[in-house]
Parts: C-alpha cells; sequence; structure tokens
C-alpha cells in the first residue's frame, strides 16, 4: 500500500484537482471506504487517467435530531 502524500497545497484546496496533472477534470472512482475513523474516495483523473483516492479523518460530531 502507497504512502499517504500529505500535499498542503492540494489539502487547503479541498482536492478540487488532479494531484498528478492539476487538472480540475477529475470524477469519482467508486464507493467511499469507511472504517477506522477514516474515509477514503476514491478518485480518477479524467485527462491523464491518473487514480488515487482522499482521504479523511473525523474531527467532530454535531447533533441533527434532539
Ligand atoms: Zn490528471
Amino acid at each position: 500500500m502507497a504512502a499517504i502524500t500529505k500535499d498542503q497545497e492540494y489539502i487547503d484546496n479541498h482536492g478540487g484537482y488532479c494531484p498528478y496533472c492539476l487538472s480540475k477534470n477529475i470524477t469519482k472512482n467508486g464507493n467511499p471506504s469507511i472504517g477506522g475513523g477514516s474515509i477514503k474516495i476514491p478518485k480518477r483523473c479524467l485527462t491523464c487517467d491518473y487514480e488515487w483516492r482522499d482521504h479523511y479523518v473525523l474531527i467532530g460530531y454535531e447533533e441533527t435530531k434532539v
């Protein structure tokens, strides 16, 4: 398994582009996997065909029904 790349610019831009060719022509590439306090969302670039997964971590919760 590949190491997680912590590209601050990518994180600051909320992952809105391909980390390989910087194209914004990207799409989800399957279902997210949820578990262990993190969510991984598979993405694919429609310009260069690069595939990666965005990693999200739990930062808290909010009430949705009292
Ligand atoms: Zn790309």
